[in-house]
């Protein structure tokens, strides 16, 4: 079965993809768990870091790492960051589920303009996987914008990049180099692209 954990930046998805991985070994599953490893293009580790992820994730960058690891012995595959992947990694996860492997998938749906987020190679997006998903968990974080100084503070769907403290426009790449820019969970009456 294909379970898929999204929603927003700091919605707590890593958070329920290690209680996934938890359970499955509490189980005695055979469990091979990846990340999206930073190449120099973005770093993707501190969004997993912070919640503990990369002590023990297996870092690759392409679907083709992941087909390369996973062996008949595994029975299940967790894999973070996954709007990060090439198209590939669409049918990659689904010949493990017909093979009936359980695949557990985190990511945002999507992107910083509200659309759903596309894979590398543009062919697909999110929408791919959580359309075949048997199992969705979608998560929600806190809208921090300020509201006549306080925190708005409601059920936040969105990512909100920012520049400088001010909303981007929605003709900027979707995966940013450099790290001037900042993100916040945003409700969508809160969320804003130029
Ligand atoms: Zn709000």
């Amino acid at each position: 079965m294909l379970k898929v954990i999204s929603g927003p930046m700091f919605s707590g998805k890593s958070v329920e993809l290690i209680r996934q991985v938890n359970r499955y070994k509490i189980a005695g599953k055979r469990v091979m768990v990846f990340k999206f490893s930073a190449d120099t293009r973005y770093s993707a580790t501190e969004a997993a870091s912070y919640d503990g992820l990369t002590t023990w994730a297996i870092p690759v960058s392409t679907a083709a790492e992941i087909e390369s690891r996973v062996t008949p012995e595994h029975e299940v595959v967790v894999i973070d960051e996954i709007q990060f992947f090439d198209d590939n990694i669409v049918d990659l996860i689904l010949s493990y589920v017909r093979r009936g492997m359980d695949v557990v998938v985190g990511g945002l749906n999507l992107d910083f303009r509200g659309e759903p987020f596309i894979l590398q190679g543009g062919t697909k997006n999110m929408g791919d996987i959580l359309g075949r998903a048997d199992f969705i968990h979608l998560l929600h974080a806190i809208c921090t914008a300020r509201v006549n100084g306080k925190i708005c503070g409601s059920e936040a769907t969105r990512t909100q990049r920012l520049k400088n403290g001010e909303p981007v426009r929605a003709d900027e790449p979707l995966v940013q180099i450099g790290s001037a820019e900042s993100y916040e969970a945003r409700c969508i009456a809160h969320h804003y692209v130029l």
